[in-house]
């Protein structure tokens, strides 16, 4: 590595940055855009830091939106209306293990220094094409070494998501964590629950949408105590039915992905208070019949009709465990292809159709059960006529 003297900074952040240079402003690029281009994964997210006041950026730029001006960052939009990242310098003046408060007025090094690992604190200034890497994040970089800022100890104090977040960075880039840093984030970890069930969240499914593996992400997870204080479902790595990672070439499913790592992915997932439709998700895949009980058609409509809407999580549930397509899947994709009917709604006759023949109260839910019984083992029985006759066979 080192440090290369081009940068694929886009035209329109260096514009930014210009017109903060130009008004006597520092600017900056800063964060992970810049540690992913030194891994060779360049991409367009260059967050800039600033010496401007975050009412100066407003000022200087015509389209802004303010994204968190409390913490100091501008959004600035561009001519093709992409929004750029411009957070002022700061410096944290007290901490409570999840707020911080910020101060301005503060350079580039103060700014840095705050920031969480040495990888997440390199800067570059996309006009002078200068670098800034007071804590070794290149170095860091080079070695595949996860490590904080500063004082380890003090830093998980002072934000306990940092925890989480090492564990998402070095499952990511597949690091190892300096063992001062891996010493502090296991003594941390104890006070993990002062964070808010939504940031673990947050937290959580990141790190499954973006690990390397999985096997390090929940190794690191229990190693550190953080499973053990959010997520007690979570299965020992060695347990787990683990997906390899070439095997998500699509992006990964954090509620699915869930459900294959824990014991009570629902509970877990109520706990990290998912949204409703996530928890349904959960529950519908491990209460539902996993797969149908035969490969044939008849079985596999049945086996439809029983799960719902839940088919298509537990096709790639079982992807995931199998590491292969279910066999039953081509008898699965031709029922679809005709379309062949699965529930109630789709039978050729209604509640009211059975009641003109006479049925009535419990007896109706229970005919049309029979008769969508009777279309799933045959389709072709799907006529008002057919049905009918069964219907009055069968009162
Ligand atoms: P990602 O690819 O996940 O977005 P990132 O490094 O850009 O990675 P962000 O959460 O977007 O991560 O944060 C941007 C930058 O802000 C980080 O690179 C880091 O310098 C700093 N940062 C973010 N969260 C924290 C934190 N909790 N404590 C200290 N610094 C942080
Ligand atoms: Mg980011």
């Amino acid at each position: 590595m080192s440090f290369p003297d081009r940068v694929p900074v886009p035209d329109e952040v260096l514009e930014i940055a210009r017109v903060l240079e130009e008004a006597g402003h520092e600017a900056w690029c800063v964060g992970g855009a810049l540690r992913d281009t030194l891994l060779g994964d360049p991409h367009s997210d260059y967050d800039l830091a600033t010496s401007a006041r975050p009412e100066e950026v407003q000022r200087l730029f015509r389209r802004t939106a303010a994204i968190g001006v409390e913490h100091g960052t501008v959004g600035v939009i561009d001519r093709k209306r992409v929004m750029h990242e411009v957070t002022t310098f700061r410096r944290d003046v007290r901490t409570d293990g999840r707020h911080a408060v910020v101060e301005y007025g503060a350079t580039l090094e103060n700014d840095l220094a705050r920031r969480d690992f040495t990888i997440n604190a390199i800067a570059f200034h996309p006009l002078r094409r200068e670098w800034r890497d007071p804590h070794g994040g290149e170095r860091d970089l080079r070695d595949g070494v996860l490590r904080a800022v500063g004082d380890p100890a003090a830093r998980f104090r002072e934000d306990y998501l940092r925890v989480l977040r090492a564990l998402r960075f070095a499952a990511r880039f597949g690091f190892t964590i300096d063992p001062a840093t891996w010493a502090a984030a296991r003594e941390a970890a104890k006070g993990l629950g002062r964070l808010s069930a939504e940031r673990v969240r947050e937290e959580w499914f990141k790190g499954l949408r973006t690990a390397r593996e999985l096997e390090p992400l929940v190794r690191l997870w229990h190693e550190s105590g953080a499973a053990a204080a959010w997520l007690p479902e979570l299965r020992r790595a060695e347990t787990a039915a683990l997906p390899p990672a070439e095997r998500s070439p699509a992006p990964r499913d954090p509620v699915l992905l869930t459900v294959l790592l824990a014991s009570d992915p629902a509970g877990l997932l109520r706990r990290l208070r998912a949204s409703n439709a996530e928890i349904a998700r959960a529950e519908a895949m491990v209460t539902r019949p996993a797969a149908p009980e035969s490969g044939d058609e008849v079985a596999v409509r049945r086996w439809l009709a029983a799960v719902g809407s839940a088919a298509d999580d537990l096709v790639e549930l079982h992807r995931l465990r199998a590491g292969t397509d279910p066999v039953w899947l081509a008898a699965l994709t031709a029922i679809r292809q005709r379309g062949d009917p699965l529930t109630r709604g789709e039978l050729a006759v209604t509640g009211r159709d059975l009641e003109a023949l006479g049925i009535s109260g419990r007896a109706i839910g229970e005919t049309l059960a029979d008769l969508l019984d009777s279309v799933l083992e045959n389709p072709a029985a799907n006529t008002r006529e057919r049905l009918l006759a069964l219907a009055r066979e069968k009162s």
